[in-house]
């Protein structure tokens, strides 16, 4: 009979602040023999915070197929494994998921912590009311190839949620102003859980000046969000409506709600559409 392998947990770890470790990533992190890392260095000491006695081995982008034989390794050998990344969640935007189909093409269980992830916190202040999102992730890092990834995007009636390095960010929210449209309203929301956390909502049109104006927005770590394209059965007569109404100085929620019941169209990306008209 073959021996049944020892797990292999996804532990996801803060995005800056340590206090956002869970109860159970810490409980783990703290049982497991090995911890496999994206880098081991970055790793240590928050191994040494938790008062964890794990050994690390390295698991990061160039090595993940051979990690994944060492970590299949150690499991057949009846020691527990946690994966973990610099920051977040293991497998979104960075290494992980190559292991985890090994681990799962072996017949092991893999079980997952929820936790930390820069994404999903973005998205749950980002106050954006589109009914479904869009997780890109990092945009291709020349223009043209980014653009032309934009424009396959456009037409989505969903928020867009992008992960942005401080060298390219000033070029990212230009293309997405180029590309997406002016009046898309961006929330650019930076060192989230850290000391200089800024969420910022603007019109995309407005974006470039205002962190342009600003060399301190232009640092750090970023999520960029975008609205959803805003849709109806008839965008055309949908904005017509929303417009009129604006024009009556309706309130921005009560002109959406109306011209959404008037045109058929939704009410959410209405709403969106009518803060960004209003600027
Ligand atoms: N796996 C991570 C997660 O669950 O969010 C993402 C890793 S990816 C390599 C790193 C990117 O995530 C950064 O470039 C940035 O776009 C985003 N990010 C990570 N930490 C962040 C933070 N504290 N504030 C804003 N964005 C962050």
């Amino acid at each position: 009979m073959t021996k049944q392998l020892s797990p292999l947990y996804v532990v996801p770890t803060p995005l800056g602040n340590l206090k956002d470790i869970s109860e159970r990533a810490r409980e783990v992190l703290c049982s497991v023999a090995w911890v496999a890392a994206e880098d081991t260095r970055h790793t240590a000491p928050l191994l040494q915070h938790l008062g964890s006695p794990a050994r690390l081995l390295a698991a990061h982008e160039h090595n993940e197929a051979g990690a994944a034989g060492s970590i299949l390794a150690k499991l057949a050998a009846g020691e527990a494994v946690a994966l973990v990344s610099d920051a977040g969640t293991p497998a979104i935007s960075d290494p992980g998921a190559r292991i985890v189909a090994r681990v799962r093409e072996a017949g092991g269980r893999v079980i997952p912590l929820p936790g930390p992830c820069a994404a999903t916190t973005a998205l749950s202040a980002a106050g954006l009311e589109d009914d479904h999102w869009l997780f890109y992730g990092f945009l291709p890092s020349k223009s043209g190839q980014r653009r032309k990834v934009l424009e396959s995007l456009l037409e989505l009636p969903y928020t867009l949620v992008f992960y942005e390095a401080p060298h390219r960010v000033l070029e990212t929210v230009a293309d997405l102003a180029a590309v997406l449209g002016a009046e898309r309203t961006l929330v650019m929301a930076r060192e989230l859980t850290k000391l200089f956390e800024t969420i910022q909502r603007l019109p995309l049109g407005e974006a470039l000046a205002w962190m342009e104006a600003d060399p301190n927005q232009q640092k750090g770590e970023f999520v960029l969000l975008v609205s959803g394209c805003p849709q109806g059965r008839d965008d055309g007569e949908a904005e017509r409506v929303l417009k009129l109404l604006l024009a009556e100085n309706l309130p921005v929620k009560q002109a959406a709600k109306l011209a959404a019941a008037i045109s058929g169209g939704s009410k959410n990306a209405l709403y969106e559409r009518a803060l960004a008209l209003k600027g």
